[in-house]
């Protein structure tokens, strides 16, 4: 798949560029283009560097990935993943943009928004628990692009803090969609769930159904989101144990205990997210209901990613 290269260098690009100004010009860009600068981080199979755009001077994140490390891993499915899936979300408020890919000889190039502020769990980490408005922002931020995201026929998989990283507005943008499901329409809609193939996610994050049935679906974003809801107030996620077999056991039985002083209203919804079975959790129009967000104008967009942090 990596050989149909075309397809790589020039589809993204274009798709980009036409969303970012409007018109419908190519802007190729290569890595000529940009003056690589410092490491962001590292994944297993990925690097980040901060680029500048010689052109624009815009910063951008650069992910790269060596191909023969791709190839030996068996990972081209999941590249290609990632970059369809953000190409279908395009330019959105609460989605890491995805502006340009490309490729040389060695490497393949995902050109995306350069997030300044980090992962959320470094907000979490720094201050050992948000408080009740701040999580309510966040959390709205994070509602709104789950319900976007769901609604372009795209279940995430792997939301995790790490994954959630901070724009230079201080606003919440989902990254790592290499594990994400693509779900294929049927008639005018997307199907709600989907027969997981393998196992995907991180165990302290990862949804009972995928582990008893090997079966994943929207609702497994919504479990996770309430896992972070639960981390953003205890500092901590709601099943956590010395290793993965024992943190599958807890999620499994369901065992978790809220912190003391754990908000009553947080816990009424974290508790309506944390079931079982997937068609017992709220979906995300009863969590948009719930009284928790009762202060939040949904239709109001500015409203949810324009204010600042409280
Ligand atoms: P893995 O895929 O192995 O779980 P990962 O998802 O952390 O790892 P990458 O997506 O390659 O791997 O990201 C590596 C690191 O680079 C991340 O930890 C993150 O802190 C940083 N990073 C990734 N994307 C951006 C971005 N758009 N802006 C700023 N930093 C980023």
């Amino acid at each position: 798949p990596l050989e149909s290269s075309d397809e790589w260098v020039n589809r993204g690009a274009a798709e980009a560029t036409r969303i970012q100004d409007g018109t419908a010009s190519t802007i190729r860009r290569t890595v000529k283009d940009f003056a690589f600068g410092d490491s962001l981080g590292e994944g297993s199979y990925s690097t980040v560097v901060l680029a500048t755009d010689k052109h624009s001077q815009k910063k951008y994140a650069v992910k790269t990935l060596d191909k023969r490390h791709i190839i030996k891993e068996k990972k081209v499915k999941y590249v290609n993943i990632e970059k369809n899936a953000l190409n279908r979300l395009g330019q959105r408020d609460g989605i890491v943009h995805l502006f340009f890919t490309f490729q040389d000889e060695q490497s393949l190039y995902f050109v995306l928004e350069y997030a300044p502020h980090g992962e959320l769990l470094g907000l979490v980490k720094k201050y050992g628990s948000l408080n009740e408005d701040v999580v309510r922002h966040f959390g709205a931020q994070m509602v709104d692009a789950i319900k976007y995201m769901h609604d372009q026929g795209i279940v995430h998989r792997d939301i995790k803090p790490e994954n959630i990283l901070l724009d230079d507005r201080m606003r919440i943008t989902i990254t790592d969609f290499g594990t994400a499901k693509m779900l294929e329409r049927e008639g005018a809609k997307y199907p709600a769930d989907c027969k997981a193939t393998s196992f995907v996610g991180t165990a302290e994050y990862v949804s009972p159904e995928l582990l008893n049935d090997k079966y994943t679906g929207k609702s497994a974003d919504l479990w996770a989101f309430a896992c972070i809801v639960f981390q953003m107030i205890a500092g901590k996620p709601p099943f956590k144990a010395t290793n993965e077999y024992l943190t599958f056991q807890k999620i499994m039985k369901l065992q978790y205990a809220f912190t003391a002083g754990f908000p009553l209203v947080v816990r009424d919804l974290v508790k309506n997210l944390l079931r079982l079975k997937p068609q017992d959790r709220l979906t995300v129009r009863g969590i948009q209901n719930h009284y928790f967000f009762a202060d939040i104008d949904w239709k109001d967009h500015d409203a949810v990613w324009n204010r600042p942090v409280p």
